[in-house]
């Protein structure tokens, strides 16, 4: 009753649109959209949860990454698994970055990173590079989930429409497809806190090339013989979950006063150039050519690890072929025209962020799912 009091609300009061009826097996709970009703008793670590209307005090157990002052709950219950969860939404407190002779940065940690299918992130940071291999947890979680979804297909599954009822046997195998499916979204999220969490610990500059995963996994057109090709790499892109890396590294990077650049690809074309010459190879960009030899200086290597150099000599304004501006450095800026720079990369840190700092006074919070 409290879900549809609060979409009336909503509704009365211009904010959404005209509430539609939830049937259960889709949604169930209730929100209660201020700090009234209800009361978190801890700092972030275990405690208790109060719920004043129910005269219910639940215990918590775990640890939030980040908390602050809770705002929202909501109550949901998820008939697949058949348990009640609430989930209490914190206002937190962004620390200022500190930033000049506050910081204890010295900005001289630079590192360029790429994010691929077959190597997840390949990083390089002047001397040295790193493969951090793909965690492929659909080869060994995946094909489980999928037997359990074939297991699921042989039962009685329900139908609303004709009114008949799922099987229990249908209900069981729903179940374990369900957790299995939900143990490799667990396994992954792991792992990628795990490893961005590594890399932004070592490096205070954080170079990247704009992304755009929603055009690289766009399908392929109809009847395109790269379909399958195509359908391949969108599950290894997904898998990887590429964009979620990338909102973790630059997240962490920020958060301890670090910056991260954003390079604009198709200006610099870092998979297609060489770094030694500045030669831009068209064939390069084939996803099959994973080894590039340059024909204008001989120098040939691996096509990731070309690309982190070519973006790190970017970042770093010693790219030949490639200019020197700082919004080709990726420190883009609407304001500075006088953008031949040859500072120090730790004034330049200096100026981008304080440049993201004046656009809306506070540093950017990136969430996920
Ligand atoms: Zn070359």
């Amino acid at each position: 009753m409290k879900r549809v009091d609060l979409a009336y609300n909503r509704f009365f009061q211009g904010l959404g649109g005209i509430p539609k009826y939830k049937p259960s097996r889709k949604y169930s709970g209730w929100t209660y959209p201020s700090k009234a009703g209800w009361k978190a008793n801890t700092d972030g670590k275990n405690g208790t949860l109060t719920l004043n209307d129910l005269g219910l005090t639940i215990k918590m157990r775990g640890q939030a990454k980040f908390w602050g002052t809770p705002t929202t709950l909501t109550i949901t219950y998820k008939p697949n698994i058949n348990a009640w969860y609430a989930s209490i939404t914190v206002k937190t407190e962004t620390p200022d970055p500190k930033y000049g002779s506050e910081s204890n940065l010295a900005y001289e940690k630079i590192v360029a990173y790429d994010l691929g299918t077959e190597t997840a992130i390949t990083a390089f940071n002047g001397s040295e590079f790193e493969e951090i291999a793909n965690q492929r947890f659909s080869k060994t979680l995946e094909p489980k989930a999928k037997a359990a979804g074939k297991e699921k297909r042989r039962k009685q599954a329900p139908n609303f429409k004709k009114g008949i009822k799922a099987s229990k046997r249908w209900k069981k195998a729903n179940k374990k497809e369900y957790q299995l499916k939900r143990k490799v979204g667990l396994a992954r999220r792991d792992w990628q806190h795990k490893v961005t969490s590594d890399l932004s610990s070592r490096y205070d500059i954080g170079v990247t090339e704009k992304l755009n995963t929603k055009g690289m996994t766009r399908k392929a057109k109809k009847g395109s013989q790269r379909k399958k090709q195509k359908a391949g790499l969108n599950k290894a892109i997904l898998d990887v979950g590429f964009g979620t890396l990338n909102k973790m590294l630059t997240y962490k990077i920020e958060l301890k006063g670090g910056i991260v650049l954003q390079l604009p690809t198709r200006q610099l074309k870092p998979s297609q150039r060489c770094p030694e010459c500045g030669k831009v190879h068209k064939s390069w960009a084939e996803l099959s050519n994973r080894y590039h030899v340059c024909d204008a200086c001989e120098f040939e290597f691996d096509r990731d690890k070309t690309s982190t150099m070519v973006m790190f000599n970017a970042a770093n304004g010693k790219q030949p072929g490639y200019g020197i501006d700082l919004d080709k450095r990726g420190f883009s800026s609407s304001t500075s025209k006088a953008s031949k720079h040859t500072g120090s990369m730790k004034q330049l840190g200096k100026m981008k962020r304080q440049k993201s700092r004046s656009k809306d006074g506070s540093a950017d919070t990136p969430s996920w799912p």
